[in-house]
């Protein structure tokens, strides 16, 4: 924990200086380093300026004013163990239009010039880097001081409470639901505004887009669309009905999601790659294939269980295993898990599309450098380690009936495999 609170924000600035300074290269970052030791570093990491931050406030007070006034309709995460039900309202399909049409309408108009973010991403990284620590500083004292639900605790450890956080829901005042701000409409959101950025940006140097730069932003913008469309299915996932408000999901969100998670295309900005048509689209079929099928996992999943069971798994009554288990408050309560379908090929098949969607919107840099595919190999590791940190948590929670399932599914992501 004391080494990712540690890396983590140098890390940030490191891959952004490198994307846009040093062409991408490790080594001639490497070489910069090595020459000017931790001053020259130090030199690199821009100030988190009054512009920047005027940004990202401009930017968090829109979001926050969508989240709270677009109408949508009234949804119900699930119970949590103390037996509290969030209840949230379901406008991210709106608030993501109405950011993108804004973002498009403002800059058309000429009333803001995106490529400013780009000239100025360095300092925004800085600003969002100590702002959010600071923010995850409050969140740690609200845990304490004032939680909005019963789904709190502390660990009795400091850098534990820090790292993980306290409250699973926490919220300002009834409606504003911290989490689904701090992950979706800031987070995935960003990833969304920093990734039309990009393509304007090399827009307005070139007088064109090259069909790698479309390419990497058509399979990030389908890959965050449907995000917004299964928002409400989002509310169920173990980032929120699991993991609590802490620096692990909070200033991940925050930070690493529009740094890193932005990044092939950040690179791709100034080394613009010509595939031909026939390679552009053959990636983009390929990406937006995959996209399709982790949508399709997750749905299977959640209409399952919507039903109870009562619907049609690849055309065919689903075969499942009905498990119960015991809260906290100790009442005892039933569950169904899917044995068919995508659910049966492997527990976590969803995380294998998922993977290789990152991949596909990541080669249109093809090979010159490696850092570009930093995310895919940080997200393979994220979902191994998420695959794990899941089953476990299965186990615990349904005994006997989580072992049937692995009895029945018996690998955990690649099927046949692992
Ligand atoms: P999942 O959607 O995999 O949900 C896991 C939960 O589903 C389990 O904790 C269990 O919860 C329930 N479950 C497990 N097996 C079954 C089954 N056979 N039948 C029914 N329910 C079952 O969670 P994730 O949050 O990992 O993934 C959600 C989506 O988010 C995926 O598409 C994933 O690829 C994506 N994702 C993307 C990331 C990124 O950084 N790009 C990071 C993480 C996820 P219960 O207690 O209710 O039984």
């Amino acid at each position: 924990m004391i080494s990712l609170l540690t890396l983590c924000p140098p890390f940030v600035i490191l891959l952004w200086y490198t994307m846009t300074l040093a062409h991408g290269s490790l080594l001639q970052t490497f070489d910069y380093l090595s020459q000017n030791g931790l001053q020259g570093f130090l030199l690199i990491w821009p100030k988190p300026t009054a512009t920047a931050c005027k940004i990202i406030a401009i930017y968090a007070a829109f979001e926050a004013a969508l989240q709270l006034l677009l109408p949508g309709n009234t949804v119900y995460g699930p119970i949590s163990p103390t037996g509290h039900r969030p209840v949230y309202k379901a406008n991210g399909v709106a608030a993501y239009l109405v950011t993108l049409v804004t973002y498009i309408a403002l800059w058309w108009f000429e009333i803001f010039d995106p490529t400013i973010v780009y000239d100025r991403l360095g300092e925004i990284f800085s600003a969002l880097i100590f702002g959010s620590f600071v923010f995850c500083v409050f969140l740690y004292i609200k845990g304490h001081l004032a939680p909005s639900s019963t789904d709190s605790g502390s660990s009795g450890n400091i850098i534990i409470d820090f790292y993980w956080g306290m409250e699973l829901y926490p919220r300002i005042g009834k409606y504003f639901d911290i989490k689904v701000f701090t992950n979706c409409r800031f987070g995935m959101m960003s990833w969304a505004v920093l990734a039309l950025t990009y393509c304007i940006k090399q827009y307005e140097e070139n007088g064109k887009v090259a069909d790698s730069m479309l390419v990497n932003t058509a399979l990030m913008l389908v890959y965050i669309t449907k995000f917004f469309w299964w928002e409400a299915g989002y509310w169920n996932t173990m980032d929120i009905a699991h993991d609590r408000a802490g620096f692990y999901i909070c200033w991940g969100c925050l930070v690493w999601v529009p740094s890193v998670y932005t990044s092939p295309g950040m690179y791709l900005v100034n080394h613009p790659v010509y595939l031909g048509t026939q390679l552009a689209v053959t990636i983009l079929v390929a990406g937006i294939l995959c996209i399709y099928i982790n949508y399709d996992c997750d749905r299977q999943r959640q209409e399952f269980r919507r039903t109870n069971g009562k619907c049609t798994v690849w055309g065919k009554a689903p075969s499942k295993i009905e498990a119960s288990y015991t809260t906290t408050a100790g009442e005892t309560k039933r569950s169904l898990l899917l044995t068919s379908g995508w659910w049966g090929l492997s527990r976590h098949f969803h995380y294998v599309p998922e993977i290789l969607a990152a991949f596909f919107w990541t080669v249109p840099a093809l090979f010159n450098h490696f850092l570009p595919y930093f995310y895919v190999i940080f997200l393979t590791i994220l979902l191994f380690d998420r695959a794990k940190r899941d089953d476990d948590r299965c186990r615990s929670k349904y005994g006997k009936f989580w072992k049937l399932y692995c009895d029945k599914v018996p690998y955990r992501i690649i099927p046949g495999m692992y």
